[in-house]
């Protein structure tokens, strides 16, 4: 057997020893990742018959599992949940074959075909083709309080739940592009919204930051950070801490209703990273208008090579193209 990329994925350590199972299994296509991307990538693949096998990874289901309603899917005229749309699209998927499997890939070897995979330290898989659709992370302030309010006033995705917050009040966290335009779209929807920066400028585009300015229900608080996300059942206020100069700080408590981090994702590439071209941040680089990789026979679909739009029917799109990419490929 060749070369692994072994890594612990809690600790992030290399060369963590395993006991592999002697077995190696031989398929045509493994897809990684069961969001969107990896479940459509799968209703296509079992469609053509490349019979494949899903790894479900730590987050069955993806970020959509940790939203509530979902109104922008099409399909769906009364708007569906997170949870049941990934329940309906797996059902589809197993319906033509797929094999949906429990587990995380914790190292793959991508230096030559077919790719070596192993599963949960493991299970040894090879396969002729790989889809790689695991997904990015959003990232949370990391405070006990946020956790508690995930799903009742806190959340990561301004598209996926601004609309529950008509006429309400919003703090938005972050000073990139993403918290521009998210603080921009909610400021539509909402009736005011604070947007919560560290540092005394946003790092934001010259015109992202324009809309913000220009846009007279958002409220810009520099030089903030978040203590406390604050309420009961759900979400009333936040406690701000509010830098004075060199060493002085004062606490600010706003009231409202939602709050929402956008201060970036986590590609989850790690394991992959190795082998493939990936931009500065970690997500996969794809040749424009296709899934392909720099490894013929590996694509990558859904928003571990999106860092633009983001959303549930796009990353299923990019699902079908790996599919479709993947089984010419096998033809070829
Ligand atoms: P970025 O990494 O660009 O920005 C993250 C922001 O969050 C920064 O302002 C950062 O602050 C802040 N932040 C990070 N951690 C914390 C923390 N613990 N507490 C408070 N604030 C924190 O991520 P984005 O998601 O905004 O953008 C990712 C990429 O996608 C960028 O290249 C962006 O340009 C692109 N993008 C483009 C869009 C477009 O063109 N329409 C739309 C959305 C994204 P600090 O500045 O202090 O580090």
């Amino acid at each position: 057997m060749g070369f692994f990329k072994t890594l612990d994925v809690e600790t992030g350590n290399d060369n963590k020893s395993v006991e592999l199972d002697e077995n190696i299994e031989k398929i045509k296509c493994l897809i990684v990742g069961s969001g969107p991307a990896g479940y459509t990538a799968a209703i296509y693949a079992a469609r053509a018959n490349l019979k494949p096998v899903l790894i479900q990874g730590m987050e069955p289901g993806g970020q959509l599992t940790t939203t509530t309603e979902v109104d922008n899917f099409p399909g769906y005229p009364q708007g569906v949940t997170g949870p049941i749309l990934m329940d309906d699209i797996k059902a589809q998927a197993e319906r033509f074959g797929t094999d949906t499997r429990w587990g995380e890939v914790t190292s793959a070897d991508l230096s030559s075909r077919p790719f070596k995979i192993i599963v949960d330290n493991k299970k040894q898989i090879e396969a002729e083709s790989l889809i790689i659709a695991t997904g990015a992370t959003a990232k949370y302030l990391g405070l006990e309080s946020e956790e508690k309010f995930k799903g009742s006033g806190v959340s990561a995705c301004a598209t996926c739940d601004g609309f529950f917050y008509k006429d309400k009040a919003l703090a938005v966290v972050g000073g990139g592009d993403t918290a521009a335009e998210e603080a921009t779209y909610l400021a539509g929807i909402a009736s005011k919204v604070y947007l919560i920066v560290r540092k005394p400028f946003m790092r934001a585009s010259k015109a992202m930051i324009e809309r913000v300015e220009k846009t007279e229900n958002i409220e810009v608080l520099y030089e903030h950070n978040t203590k406390e996300v604050t309420g009961t059942n759900v979400v009333t206020g936040v406690t701000l801490i509010k830098r004075m100069g060199e060493a002085d700080e004062q606490e600010v408590k706003i009231d409202v209703d939602g709050f929402f981090l956008a201060i970036g994702h986590t590609p989850n590439s790690s394991i992959f990273a190795e082998y493939l071209d990936l931009d500065e941040v970690g997500y996969i680089n794809t040749i424009p208008g296709s899934t392909k990789t720099n490894i013929p026979g590996v694509f990558a679909a859904g928003d571990i090579q999106d860092t633009t739009y983001r959303q549930a029917i796009t990353a299923a799109g990019s699902g079908c193209m790996a599919a479709l990419d993947a089984e010419r490929f096998l033809g070829e």
